[in-house]
């Protein structure tokens, strides 16, 4: 129940944020909400608040790992400020060859990718630990195995014969877009418990892409081996996007992804003219 000076102040209430319960019911497991606190964050695809960790899933083959792609979501992750972890799944379908040389490639973007195979179940053990005593939300193109791995964990930790509190019913947790959305768009979206107290979105993330609203000057954040490189010796000015102003820090050669950055600096700056 709504308290109804909170639907006046409040558009609707999230999964994952945190509420103040009145007038419980113990029998019914009801409450009246009273006051719903501060979302640190919000806004994400799918919309649940208070989010600590994106989990940024892809797949190294079926569908092949594509720099390009992975760039495009590490940005999208990177830009909303959460704290993001890089997995990278089906490793068993690629050489160790091939797997040395994608961890010293990605060691040159600033990442430290966790490999793993939600289908032979191996290093899903390590992945659970990330998401321990936090909400996630797993992002990553289709196909990649966000749905085996959600499953996975589900089958986990889900099916403890555990008493659970009534505030982690799972009913308090769901949310229906229905009316929002058209008939056949709606979904459900619920934290499912997971390893040490952390809860994961059951629905993956970043369906609408949303980078181009990005400002120019704040790309480069969404960049870690960018972020390295500022952070000793700083440009000369505080605005410097790194295309070729004097005293620039950013080395325009000798690190991987520079022309993708350019190429989204250039989108954005066609996505900011057409506002
Ligand atoms: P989603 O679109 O990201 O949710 O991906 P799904 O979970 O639906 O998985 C897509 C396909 O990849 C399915 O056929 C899965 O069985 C398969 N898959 C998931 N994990 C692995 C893995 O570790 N190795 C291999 N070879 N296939 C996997
Ligand atoms: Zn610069």
């Amino acid at each position: 129940m709504v308290r109804a000076m909170l639907k006046k102040v409040q558009r609707r209430v999230l999964v994952g944020d945190k509420v103040l319960v009145g007038s419980i019911d113990w029998i019914d497991r009801r409450g009246m909400l009273m006051n719903v606190f501060h979302r640190r964050t919000e806004n994400l695809d799918p919309p649940v608040a208070n989010v600590d960790h994106l989990l940024v899933l892809f797949s190294l083959d079926l569908p092949k790992l594509e720099p390009n792609t992975l760039t495009r979501f590490l940005v999208e992750a990177e830009s909303t400020g959460i704290s993001l972890t890089l997995a990278l799944n089906k490793f068993e379908l690629i050489t160790q060859e091939e797997l040395e040389s994608w961890k010293i490639r990605l060691r040159g973007w600033n990442y430290e990718p966790l490999f793993c195979s939600v289908k032979n179940k191996l290093r899903l053990d390590e992945i659970a630990f990330m998401l321990r005593n936090q909400t996630s939300v797993i992002v990553g193109p289709s196909g990649v195995g966000k749905s085996s791995l959600i499953n996975y964990l589900r089958s986990r930790f889900g099916g403890k014969k555990k008493k659970k509190r009534w505030f982690e019913d799972q009913s308090v947790g769901e949310i229906s877009k229905k009316g929002r959305r058209g008939k056949h768009e709606t979904r459900n979206v619920s934290l499912l418990p997971v390893s040490g107290g952390g809860y994961l979105a059951d629905t993956p993330g970043f369906n609408k892409h949303k980078l181009l609203k990005l400002k120019e000057q704040s790309l480069h954040f969404c960049f870690p081996e960018i972020r390295k490189m500022i952070e000793g010796k700083k440009c000369e000015f505080k605005d410097c996007l790194h295309i070729g102003e004097p005293g620039c820090a950013v080395k325009e050669c000798g690190w991987e992804r520079y022309p993708y950055y350019l190429q989204l600096l250039e989108e954005i700056r066609i996505e900011e003219k057409s506002r």
